[in-house]
């Protein structure tokens, strides 16, 4: 964790906030820089909502204290910290014009907003939609809109609850670059909450894991995924199988403590019907081969993904490319693929 100095904008310390006595945000430390973005990464109901609007005002805290540059702002009313929010659906006013509802905020803090709503539609790539009715937008327009007014008041700080999540996969790839660019144009400073691993790594500076209420763990989203703290963790992030003894050094011969898989670490390289390009048997040519059976094998979109029963390890999932084609019960060899493996602590 970063302690906090010159360079902190926002600290919160030790914050918890219980419903019913127990605690949806338990004893939570953080900083971010000034123009830092920090993910929060963690399941459904892991408490990553009630820990925004702890920071937002929006929760009386148990315990605890949020400070912004150095003052406490922890009894500070929401409309007084500067901040903005954004959900996963934007709350646009339905009523009101794609320009209306950017210069609402503007309004509010009776700021000119002309060439200012032209400025923000042009940064989230909407440059002539001032004038559409929101309920003529699409799902990921009506985000970009939602972005755009919360961008309007130049809020000190931004705090985005899922602001992708109700998008389909393809468009929230694509806006989850566009948010991070941005955020990087503006210079915003801002606490991205996500359950998507690879939405929290395209758009943050830093990751922390929540579960359960509690940062289990904050880093660089490639120190995270490279080193994660637990085999919880390590499960959370795509990690399928944890292997511990005899069955770990199958995998990595010096590992000293548990390894993670994830599938695509686990590669079918040989046997089954896979021939090469000259019809012969393809042999594994990289990383040793070991001996496997098919337990089962599902067509995905690349390729398979297969329940593996390897010599050594037990079963663990893995991928047999396109080339590969195998079936439950047939021998296999598999290769490990460093990539998609983590030594746990
Ligand atoms: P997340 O955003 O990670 O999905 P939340 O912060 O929404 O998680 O919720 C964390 C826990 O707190 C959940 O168990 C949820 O049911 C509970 N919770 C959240 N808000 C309230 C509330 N206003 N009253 C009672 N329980 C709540
Ligand atoms: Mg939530």
């Amino acid at each position: 964790m970063t302690a906090i100095s010159e360079s902190t904008a926002l600290a919160v310390e030790g914050v918890t906030v219980s419903f019913d006595g127990s605690p949806a945000v338990n004893d939570v430390t953080l900083t971010v820089a000034a123009g830092e973005v920090l993910g929060i990464l963690g399941p459904s109901g892991s408490g990553k909502s009630t820990l925004l609007r702890s920071i937002a005002g929006l929760e009386s805290l148990d315990a605890g204290r949020v400070s912004w540059h150095g003052e406490d702002i922890t009894g500070v009313p929401v409309h007084k910290r500067g901040f903005a929010l954004m959900f996963q659906d934007g709350q646009l006013f339905p009523h009101r014009t794609v320009a209306q509802n950017i210069a609402y905020p503007l309004r509010i803090a009776r700021t000119p907003s002309e060439g200012r709503v032209a400025e923000l539609l042009g940064l989230v790539g909407l440059a002539g939609f001032g004038t559409r009715r929101v309920t003529e937008l699409s799902g990921g327009e009506q985000q970009r809109v939602a972005l755009a007014r919360s961008l309007a008041a130049e809020p000190r700080l931004l705090l985005l609850d899922e602001p992708l999540s109700a998008l389909d996969r393809e468009l929230r790839e694509r806006l989850a670059g566009d948010l991070r660019r941005i955020l990087d144009e503006t210079g915003t400073t801002a606490i991205f909450v996500t359950h998507d691993q690879d939405e929290a790594f395209a758009v943050s500076d830093r990751v922390a894991v929540m579960v359960d209420g509690v940062l289990r763990q904050t880093g660089t989203p490639a120190e995270v995924w490279r080193t994660p703290a637990s085999a919880e963790i390590a499960r959370f992030l795509g990690y399928t199988t944890v292997l511990d003894g005899d069955a770990a050094r199958v995998v990595r011969p010096l590992a000293r403590g548990p390894v993670a898989l994830r599938p695509a670490a686990v590669v079918v390289t040989g046997g089954g019907r896979g021939v090469s390009t000259d019809g012969s048997r393809e042999i594994p040519t990289d990383g040793a081969p070991v001996a496997a059976t098919v337990v089962r094998s599902t067509p995905a979109v690349e390729g398979s993904r297969v329940r593996l029963l390897v010599r050594g390890i037990g079963e663990v999932d893995g991928i047999a490319s396109a080339q590969h084609p195998v079936t439950a019960g047939e021998s296999v060899t598999v290769r490990f693929d460093d990539a998609g493996i983590a030594e746990l602590p």
